[in-house]
């Protein structure tokens, strides 16, 4: 049976590590990181990602803003108070929430975040940092970089010689976990909706990263004996052996089947669910560093 891979305890230690750090800045140069959360509209499952992400800023003894905005905020509203944010020298990490309501272009809002705060990653100039294989000035979406820290726990540092198939090419999970791998030396398939025979393609991933939104679609004989399996995956699927209207959360991954095959594997929840947040602190971390001429810490 495979190693289960604890998301938590990795989060836990990421952000003991930030909460530490933090406290050697304030000390050392009287600087606190400031994280911004904003908020467009009543999306309750938004308002509770975003509430748990100003929590924890709190927790890691950050300056912590939140700016909750009525639905009908307009495009330029929005981008004043980015502005704002942008020139705020107390603030190092802008967040927008996505998604942001239809009348919004969300593409040109998060151009508008100041590069050197888009602690997201998603401003091109950190996509493409990514893309170049600079990762020490580019800020790495958090989903990802999260995952890549719990590869590192069962694989080590350098994957040389390992192949890795990530299916999903979403610029906010599979692109940016594709690039990671590839600068880690890993040989890398990107899979997704119009991949040929999945399962074949599967079966040889050394390390297999599922971010496709579709409740256990990867099987147990699609992994190959061994594997890493990382499971981005949240689905909340009907669960009536728990009552009638509950429901459960899965991953992407038919776990009970994968981790006979897999030599590790995450859980969903308690996988990389928790390690999102605990990358975004850590960024937020990184900014208020690089914002302060030291050096950037590693995590
Ligand atoms: P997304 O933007 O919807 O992208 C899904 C990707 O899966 C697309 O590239 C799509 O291919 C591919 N796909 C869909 N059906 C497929 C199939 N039958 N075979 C192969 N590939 C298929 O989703 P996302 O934002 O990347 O998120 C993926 C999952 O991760 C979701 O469950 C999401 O909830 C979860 N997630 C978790 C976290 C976390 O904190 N743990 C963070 C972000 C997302 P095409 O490009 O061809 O359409």
């Amino acid at each position: 049976m495979a190693e289960i891979i604890d998301g938590r305890a990795v989060a836990d230690e990421v952000v003991q590590t930030v909460k530490r750090l933090t406290g050697e800045l304030v000390n050392a140069r009287s600087i606190i990181p400031g994280l911004a959360v904003v908020i467009v509209g009543e999306d309750p499952a938004s308002q509770v990602y975003v509430s748990s992400k100003s929590r924890k800023a709190k927790e890691c003894g950050f300056h912590s803003v939140q700016h909750t905005l009525p639905a009908d905020t307009t495009e330029e509203q929005l981008v004043a108070i980015i502005g704002d944010l942008n020139a705020d020298p107390a603030i190092h990490g802008i967040l927008v929430q996505l998604p942001l309501p239809a009348h919004i272009d969300s593409g040109r809002i998060i151009q508008t975040i100041a590069p050197e705060k888009d602690v997201d990653g998603f401003h091109f100039v950190n996509v493409g940092k990514l893309g170049a294989g600079e990762l020490d000035t580019a800020f790495v979406p958090c989903t990802p970089s999260g995952s890549m820290l719990l590869i590192e726990r069962v694989r080590g540092k350098d994957l040389s010689g390992l192949n890795a198939v990530v299916v999903g090419r979403s610029n906010i999970v599979g692109k940016p976990m594709a690039n990671l791998l590839l600068a880690a030396n890993c040989t890398v398939t990107i899979a997704h909706s119009r991949t040929k025979d999945l399962p074949a393609l599967a079966r040889t991933a050394d390390i297999l990263v599922a971010a496709v939104g579709r409740p256990e679609m990867i099987r147990g004989d699609w992994v190959k004996p061994g594997a890493t399996v990382i499971d981005v995956g949240i689905n909340r699927i009907p669960a009536p052996e728990k009552g009638e209207g509950k429901s459960r959360l899965v991953g992407d991954v038919a776990f009970a089947e994968a981790e006979k095959a897999a030599g590790a594997i995450t859980p969903v929840p308690g996988g990389v669910g928790p390690m999102t947040i605990a990358l975004l602190m850590a960024n937020t971390l990184v900014s208020a560093y690089r914002a302060a001429g030291l050096e950037r810490p590693k995590f």
